[in-house]
């Protein structure tokens, strides 16, 4: 239903056309709405998420990498500075991003993200719990972000628009309810992060920290919440509550880690986690990077890498990644494809980082 919309104020559209001049009495169409969220996107939000924003906040917002500029991304650029992020739904499997863009967001002030991320940005990841918690914070952060971003982009249509095509309005109002309801988690994700940070009472945090060697070729910084455990049983009943789980790729002073943060209260992630690693450890490296592909979209990889994949390989990793996007209408588990597509080599699960009880 259409709200009021003053009628000399420019058009919901965007087209700086005055509303009574353009939408009042016409339709938008699927080909206008699909132009609209193409170009609205190149332009994007900015805010601070620091937990004390907006009180010390400096006036520049950053554009801030999501995975270290001086970790993980300088081991995947190839001579020309670039890297790969998957493009699952056009014609090239693959995108070369500049490193200066790759992963970034304007979630943070400059002293923010300065005063927060140098303990992961200039150090080497050492498992240390103030670590493994900023690490889980930017990860929520970021998708608290997009979230926030795309409402931006939606709204003025959910709210003023008449659609010619019916099934395209429920699709937006689907959208709108879905991207609300996931706001509203990773927001309460970062609250009980930003309780921790504040008391230094890590007890409602849990962790596990996955050591490697091996070239880092895929890194990632995002989180998801998972529907299925690795063997196929659902997790958690479909109208139940989603629970998030953050993931982040750290360098080591000896190589890399994956390193899974949630909020205690969150057991399905519990459960997730070890659905992975009960698997036999030589398995759990490719089984992380199709989980890596198939439920974050903040993905890079090392290009030489990914051409060097088997051509099955790069089908899989275009399949998982296009899966991804498509949250209510295909939710069904991942099936490990077992290929080989690292050389990754665990030395390391540490279950029990912190002074508290998992509940597995
Ligand atoms: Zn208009
Ligand atoms: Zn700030």
């Amino acid at each position: 239903m259409r709200k009021y919309y003053t009628m000399s104020r420019p058009c919901f559209c965007g087209s700086e056309v005055m509303f009574k001049k353009c939408h009042k009495n016409r339709k938008v169409t699927g080909e206008e709405f699909a132009k609209y969220i193409y170009q609205v996107r190149a332009d994007k939000d900015q805010m601070c998420l620091h937990p004390s924003a907006p009180l010390t906040c400096t006036p520049k917002i950053l554009n801030a990498h999501t995975i270290q500029r001086k970790g993980p991304l300088k081991y995947l650029i190839d001579e020309d500075n670039h890297l790969g992020q998957m493009n699952a739904f056009g014609e090239n499997d693959v995108i070369r991003v500049g490193w200066r863009r790759a992963s970034t967001f304007r979630g943070f002030c400059t002293a923010h993200d300065k005063e927060m991320f140098q303990i992961i940005e200039d150090e080497k990841f050492k498992g240390r719990v103030e670590q493994v918690l900023v690490a889980g914070y930017r990860a929520y952060a970021f998708e608290y972000y997009k979230k926030m971003d795309n409402l931006r982009v939606l709204l003025p249509y959910y709210d003023y628009a008449d659609f010619e095509d019916e099934r395209l309005a429920n699709q937006l109002t689907q959208m709108v309810e879905g991207t609300r309801y996931g706001e509203g988690n990773m927001r309460s994700c970062l609250d009980e992060y930003k309780k921790g940070l504040e008391s230094k009472n890590y007890e409602d945090i849990c962790s596990v920290i996955i050591y490697f060697t091996g070239d880092l070729c895929v890194a990632v910084c995002g989180a998801f919440a998972p529907d299925f455990l690795i063997d196929g049983n659902r997790i958690r009943p479909i109208d139940s509550e989603i629970q998030d789980l953050s993931i982040n790729s750290l360098v080591t002073e000896d190589g890399h880690a994956v390193v899974f943060s949630w909020p205690k209260e969150n057991e399905v992630c519990n459960k997730f986690i070890l659905s992975i690693i009960k698997y036999p450890e030589t398995e759990i490296p490719s089984i992380l990077v199709e989980v890596i592909f198939r439920f974050i979209e903040n993905v890079f990889f090392s290009i030489d890498w990914y051409d060097a994949l088997s051509s099955k390989q790069k089908e899989n990793i275009k399949g998982l990644a296009s899966n991804g996007g498509i949250r209510f209408e295909d939710l069904h588990a991942l099936v490990p494809s077992k290929e080989k597509y690292v050389n990754w080599e665990i030395t390391e699960i540490d279950l029990t980082p912190f002074s508290r009880t998992p509940n597995w």
